[in-house]
């Protein structure tokens, strides 16, 4: 039927969702899961040190333990202004990408594509090597990911190869119909791409827990609940304060992602832009069995708004993704993330996806802040005379991301040239966002228009292209 996606052609019915979403928690999975942990002590007075990071999510967390690694001894100080990972890292869908600069980067920086696809790789097997040797417990797998087309038009999106004549199969194989529902059985899937080595999928939360540790052991001292009011500069250095105490720092990383930066200059790089996320709860195996997921693939749709879904280590299904919200002026409010509308519009697409899961509840719903730049690509840059640097804007995909972040910013921070300090990704810029009242108008006018393309079988109109070539739409 033209004019529809397949999730009003085969939508659930109204007394299948309100069952399902009856006894729903608003809480974080990953979060709501850890066990209790006590508070870290917060700044009070003063301290020093060598290297102070700001943000204890993923990406101050691995650049904590990589800065620690390469010089030990180095006096490093993790500044978290409420709980580590809290925030994004600890309610994402726990899927680590290999791509490194978002999904365009082949295109923006074609002479790099195949240097940003090998570092990519090396970033999730260094990762890997990571999870081994640190002995982190953070339910790690490296199945890769399925793209799966559920609509006509988006079969001519997959790319790779098919199976070789001996059975062996290349990096990214090509699925037909049937194929790929050996993989999910799935009655929208119309047929797939399998990236059988570039992604990975871990509990986050537990990832931050990890890290942390090996930080602490490494001689990383960490305080949380001290939100950093701002930076001074000082004859040495720099002061990062807070409400209560100040660290004299010689060198800053600053990795905040969606909240408002700490430098007037990157304000306007990122936006946090919120996702929306679902967790059933554990399947019995015979129910996981109907949908013929042995290999825990992620998965994702193939549209422009797109889910994701991966299963985890107790066998629930997490799903999220596809209706990103922008509020007026940027703003981050707790209120932002309970939004029973959508979660019930994700509900329904699952159960389209996956009509064998009717009867199963929801156990957990949630929503994050993701930090979007205009290239959907992550930015690096130094402020302050070099004392200063930041990442940010990794747009969905930081959990790999996240630890490459940390090798720049100390290349970076070390005024090295190294080949990461070279990328064009490094070097350039992002364009900034556009002040409000524009830039709401121009969020809201291109999820309207994403919303038209989906129904007019992904076809973008003038409008659409106009607003990407701007990047103010993925
Ligand atoms: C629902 C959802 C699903 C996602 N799924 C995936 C996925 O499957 N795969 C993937 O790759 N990515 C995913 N992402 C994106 C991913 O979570 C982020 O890119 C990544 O976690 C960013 O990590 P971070 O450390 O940069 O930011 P965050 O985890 O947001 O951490 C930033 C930290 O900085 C602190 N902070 C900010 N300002 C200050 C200040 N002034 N003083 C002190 N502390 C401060 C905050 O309190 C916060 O703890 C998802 C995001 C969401 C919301």
């Amino acid at each position: 039927m033209p004019g529809t996606t397949v999730f009003e052609r085969y939508p659930p019915s109204d007394a299948v969702l309100d069952a399902a979403l009856a006894d729903t928690r608003l809480a974080a999975l990953w979060l709501d899961e850890l066990p209790q942990r006590r508070p870290r002590p917060e700044l009070v007075g003063d301290a020093s040190a060598d290297l102070c990071i700001v943000g204890g999510g993923l990406t101050g967390l691995w650049t904590a333990v990589l800065a620690a690694q390469r010089e030990p001894g180095r006096r490093i100080l993790l500044v978290e202004g409420k709980r580590l990972g809290w925030a994004a890292s600890g309610r994402s869908g726990g899927i680590v990408d290999s791509r490194l600069a978002g999904a365009h980067a082949a295109q923006r920086w074609p002479g790099e594509a195949a240097r940003l696809q090998r570092l990519g790789r090396e970033n999730l097997d260094e990762i890997e090597l990571a999870v081994g040797s640190l002995r982190l417990d953070v339910d790690w797998h490296r199945s890769g990911e399925l793209l799966v087309a559920a609509e006509p038009h988006q079969l001519e999106l997959l790319r790779g190869s098919r199976p070789n004549p001996d059975g062996s199969l290349p990096d990214t194989v090509l699925l037909g119909a049937e194929a790929v529902r050996r993989e999910i059985d799935s009655p929208s899937a119309l047929g797939g791409s399998w990236r059988r080595r570039d992604a990975a999928t871990l509990d986050p939360a537990r990832l931050v827990i990890e890290l942390a540790r090996v930080a602490q052991e490494l001689g990383v001292e960490i305080v949380e609940s001290s939100p950093v009011r701002a930076l001074i500069d000082t004859p040495d250095g720099m002061d990062v304060v807070t409400a209560s105490g100040r660290v004299r720092a010689r060198a800053v990383a600053l990795a905040t992602s969606a909240f408002p930066s700490l430098l007037r200059r990157a304000r306007l790089l990122t936006l946090p832009v919120y996702e929306y996320a679902l967790a059933t709860e554990p399947l019995e195996p015979r129910r996981m069995k109907t949908l013929a997921w042995e290999r825990r693939q992620a998965l994702r749709g193939l549209g422009r708004r797109s889910h994701w879904m991966r299963r985890t280590g107790d066998d629930r299904v997490v799903f999220g993704g596809f209706f990103a919200q922008y509020h007026y002026g940027g703003r981050l409010r707790a209120a932002h993330e309970d939004r029973p509308d959508l979660h019930r519009a994700l509900a329904a697409h699952l159960l389209t996806t996956f009509p064998q899961l009717e009867g199963v509840r929801f156990s957990h719903r949630w929503a994050g802040a993701i930090d979007r730049d205009t290239r959907g690509s992550g930015h690096y840059g130094t402020a302050r005379e070099g004392r200063v640097v930041y990442a940010g804007g990794f747009s969905g995909t930081g959990l790999g991301t996240a630890r490459f972040a940390g090798r720049v910013m100390l290349d970076l921070l070390a005024g090295e040239r190294t080949e990461l300090t070279e990328l064009a990704v490094v070097r350039e810029r992002p364009a900034p966002f556009p002040p409000e009242p524009a830039v709401y108008a121009a969020m809201t006018t291109a999820q309207r228009a994403l919303d038209r393309a989906d129904h007019r079988g992904g076809e973008h109109g003038a409008l659409l292209r106009a607003l990407r070539a701007v990047g103010l739409a993925p």
